[in-house]
């Protein structure tokens, strides 16, 4: 081994769900929304001569739309490129002691990527076997806590009660509930805020706002919480927001009406095909989510990611303890969804 080789940063990457560039495939492994996003961002026209110039580092005009959305003040918004940069940042921003943090066994599976990249330690709680987050096992001593809620890849919301339970447990660490998919289901943490200033809220324009390749996700929080991610931000890359993000965020941001009617329409295709997978001998936890985890009574998981695939329909798989025998599927559209019927009822 060569002497600089010694002194590179030794990580495990994430492994993001494949983005397979070929045509007329169904894609439902990355929980995009199957709709494209509001007329209004795909019809913005903008002027590209102002790309010379560099873009505004305190991300003003989104920060300040999204906090007129949520009724909060622009103090408690913080914005990044994609809830994986705003996360990333809060996990550098606030998880310093020397204590573990901690998130549940199954669940999003960046946490602990990002936990070794900023060599944070950590330790796991298992959810139980309905596959929910026990409040009572984060009653100890830590380093900060993070859950998605809804939780992914399982699908599952955990009452407001309960996430009140945990903040009432941990007062002196940072606790972040990742809300990548709480539009589709259940209430935000986001009313607690004001009570809790160690809590911050995170959401992404990836899934419910249709905008995954645009690359924008937020916190909420306490100001003194967005104040010091700003600090971080600032010490590390000031301009994270391009000008384009900016402005086609805040029309996605304002056109509300379009953003409920594809949520709408994406929980009614699921709660379809949640009956057609129960009557094609399928289980799954409730899903609170564009996408349902499903395991099937007789079929290995495993035979059917890999004999979907091969009808180009693409599903999440996961070979880890606990959920290998299980699908994650993305809803898609009423077309799309009504395919993967039929290739359940030819298979299974
Ligand atoms: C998709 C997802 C993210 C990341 O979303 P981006 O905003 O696209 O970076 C974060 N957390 C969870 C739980 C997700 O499912």
């Amino acid at each position: 081994m060569t002497t600089w080789m010694k002194n590179v940063r030794q990580v495990e990457p994430y492994v993001p769900g494949e983005q397979p560039r070929i045509d007329n495939i169904i894609k439902l492994n990355t929980n995009e929304n199957p709709y494209p996003p509001s007329p209004k961002v795909v019809n913005l026209s903008m002027d590209l001569n102002k790309l010379r110039v560099y873009p505004d580092s305190s991300v003003g005009p989104l920060v300040s739309a999204i906090a007129e959305y949520h009724g909060i003040s622009e103090d408690n918004v913080f914005v990044g490129v994609g809830s994986d940069d705003v996360i990333a940042m809060s996990f550098m921003t606030f998880f310093n002691s020397d204590k573990p943090i901690i998130f549940p066994d199954i669940t999003y599976s960046f946490y602990d990527v990002w936990a070794n990249l900023f060599r944070i330690p950590f330790e796991t709680k298992p959810l139980n076997d309905k596959f929910e987050i026990v409040p009572e096992d984060y009653n100890c001593e830590n380093g900060g806590i993070i859950f998605p809620n809804p939780n992914a890849p399982t699908c599952v919301y955990l009452p407001l009660e309960s996430v009140r339970k945990i903040l009432d447990n941990n007062r002196d660490v940072v606790v972040i509930v990742d809300e990548a998919y709480v539009d589709y289901a259940g209430e935000s943490a986001l009313s607690l805020i004001n009570e809790y200033d160690n809590l911050l809220v995170v959401r992404t324009f990836s899934k419910s706002r249709s905008m995954a390749g645009l690359r924008i996700g937020y916190a909420m929080g306490n100001s003194a919480l967005i104040s010091a991610l700003n600090n971080v931000k600032f010490s590390f890359n000031s301009y994270t927001m391009n000008y384009t993000q900016i402005l086609l965020g805040v029309e996605s941001i304002r056109d509300d009406e379009y953003f409920k009617s594809m949520i709408k329409k994406v929980v009614d295709t699921r709660e379809w095909f949640c009956k057609e997978l129960t009557r094609l001998g399928f289980s799954y936890p409730e899903s609170s989510t564009n996408f349902v985890f499903a395991t099937h009574k007789s079929v290995p998981a495993k035979e059917l990611f890999e004999a979907a695939k091969k009808e180009n329909i693409y599903v999440r798989y996961f070979d880890k303890p606990r959920i290998d025998n299980y699908l994650r599927i993305t809803i898609g559209t009423d077309e799309e969804m009504k395919k993967v019927v039929e290739f359940f009822e030819k298979y299974c």
